[in-house]
């Protein structure tokens, strides 16, 4: 098991390439494995140091834009390299702050450096594409530009991974940004700054501030920014959303929370079909945007389902994240911990049958830190039901029986949201069913609802994305698409057959 390190993380804002440490408030970052352990000191940012990370980017914009993208793409390779160099100091950092298991933080950091890998390759893929004119003399492209400056605010559960899914793209595309990471999580945030600045990112491409929804909105306010990169919950990104329609020309990509399913068909294979449901449901605590707060199963194969489920929830290992033996770890502080316990008795209220009688827990090491057992209950379906519709981010399953697989459709879609869903059948018609007919942005099929890959699009739709999908999908949103048409012949020729005569016009 890996051992604490007692020196807590000197927080600093990084502006214009310097570290700074501002005079005024403070907050600390503390463990969620024991809440006496503080990980790291660090000024909150204000609306002052927000602008002016801003004004640095606006600055550092132009001549960024302008350099060669193969020597940008070469300076996500140094950063490829010092990520290895420093993936354990990583992933023990993050378990410490986020509470995550530690085999879960080297996967997160490993996930970061496929993002850096893969922005890295595509740097000397093509930008554009040549299209036809209808004019034999034209040459016509399709290009990319940058935007300008991007802002990303991102949230605690995924602290290295996400922003490198959203700074990969923006840099490597010619954007410059300001980074705004969670305030639970501030810690992790400043190293992936500090191993950027060290890859020879110039001063101003990169830009750090820490605080709450104080630093957050001011970045949102300013009009130097043109996107939004956010990915957190609902309530955040729709105000993010709604401020942001006061600018021009402001892009916001979205990424929000989830009531995501795994839906266990009546041929599934019931070893697979567990172990899926209960690595969905569970690991992280439930604290994944993909994570299943609902698992649909066929009422012919329930009873044989919730048995085995009920029995391996029952005993995976919840403890110190730092130590590798451990499924799960806490939940990231006390306030969620009161959350996922309130959805616990509003299911009971709303006639849960349950299974599991998960909750606090709090006695020996447990009680120094935010650690929950699993809470798993039968509901049947009924319109309108709070606790199998809404996001409660935490270990609370709702195990959902159904009679036909149009039912679970039906039963499926009725949430606001709609991020990731996986199947789990040996019927090719019925997985097709699922495929067509669900509310999602990634499918799975006889696997977990969670567990992407950097390569594909990660996204969802109703309250869970707005359109502009994350990692390899972000392409989309920092970039814009312009038409550039060269005409070499020697005279004037339009599309359309519009005609060029000028002479004999009304003047
Ligand atoms: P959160 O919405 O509370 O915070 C996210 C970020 O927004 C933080 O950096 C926070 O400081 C900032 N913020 C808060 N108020 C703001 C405001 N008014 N203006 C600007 N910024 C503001 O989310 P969280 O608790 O950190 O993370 C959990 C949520 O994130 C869950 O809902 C989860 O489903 C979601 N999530 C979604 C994805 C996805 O890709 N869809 C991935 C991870 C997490």
């Amino acid at each position: 098991m890996t051992t604490r390190s007692a020196t807590p993380v000197a927080g600093r804002l990084f502006i214009g390439g310097d570290w700074q440490a501002p005079p005024g408030a403070r907050f600390e970052s503390r463990s969620p494995s024991r809440q006496d352990e503080v990980v790291g000191v660090f000024p909150t940012a204000t609306a002052v140091e927000a602008d002016a990370a801003v004004a640095a980017a606006r600055r550092a914009y132009p001549a960024w834009r302008r350099s060669s993208r193969i020597h940008r793409a070469e300076l996500f390779d140094n950063l490829a390299q010092l990520v290895k160099r420093d993936t354990d100091a990583l992933a023990e950092l993050m378990a410490r702050e986020c509470g995550k298991v530690i085999t879960e933080c080297r996967a997160e950091v490993v996930e970061g450096l496929h993002m850096i890998q893969y922005v890295f390759g595509t740097g000397r893929m093509p930008i554009g594409e040549v299209v036809a004119s209808e004019i034999p003399e034209k040459d016509a492209f399709l290009r990319r530009k940058p935007w300008g400056v991007v802002a990303v605010i991102t949230p605690w559960n995924f602290p290295f991974a996400v922003p490198l899914w959203m700074l990969g793209p923006s840099l490597l595309e010619g954007n410059t940004a300001v980074f705004k990471p969670s305030e639970d999580t501030p810690a992790i945030g400043q190293k992936l700054v500090e191993l950027i600045a060290e890859a020879g990112f110039p001063p101003g491409v990169l830009n750090l501030v820490h605080g709450d929804h104080v630093a957050g909105e001011a970045l949102v306010r300013n009009p130097g920014v043109n996107v939004v990169l956010f990915t957190g919950s609902y309530e955040v990104g729709r105000r993010i959303q709604q401020l942001s329609a006061e600018q021009p020309d402001r892009i916001v990509a979205a990424e929000m929370g989830s009531k995501s399913a795994v839906i266990v068909c009546e041929d599934a294979r019931l070893e697979l079909a567990v172990t899926s449901a209960v690595i969905s449901g569970f690991k992280t605590s439930g604290q994944r945007c993909v994570s299943a707060g609902r698992i649909l199963v066929a009422e012919k194969i329930f009873d044989r389902f919730a048995e085995k489920f009920v029995a391996t929830a029952r005993r995976l290992h919840v403890g110190d994240p730092l130590d590798p033996a451990h499924f799960t770890g806490p939940v990231i502080h006390r306030a969620a911990v009161e959350k996922v316990l309130s959805y616990n008795e509003l299911a009971k209220k709303e006639g849960a049958q349950v299974l599991l009688d998960g909750g606090r827990m709090t006695h020996g090491v447990y009680a120094r830190g935010c650690y929950l057992s699993p809470f798993v209950y039968r509901m049947d379906y009924r319109p309108g039901v709070r606790s199998i519709r809404e996001e409660v981010f935490g270990p609370h399953v709702a195990l959902i029986p159904f009679k036909t697989n149009e039912d679970a459709v039906r039963i499926y879609n009725d949430t606001d949201y709609g991020l990731s869903m996986a199947v789990i059948t040996e019927d090719y018609r019925a997985m097709r069913l699922f495929r067509e007919e669900c509310d999602y942005g990634m499918g799975y099929v006889n696997l977990p609802c969670i567990g992407a890959e950097v390569h594909l699009p990660f996204g969802g739709v109703k309250k869970s994305g707005n359109g502009h999908p994350s990692a390899a999908g972000l392409i989309e949103a920092v970039t814009h698409k312009t038409a550039w048409t060269v005409n070499h012949g020697t005279e004037v020729k339009m599309a359309q057959g519009l005609t060029t005569e000028i002479e004999g016009s009304p003047t």
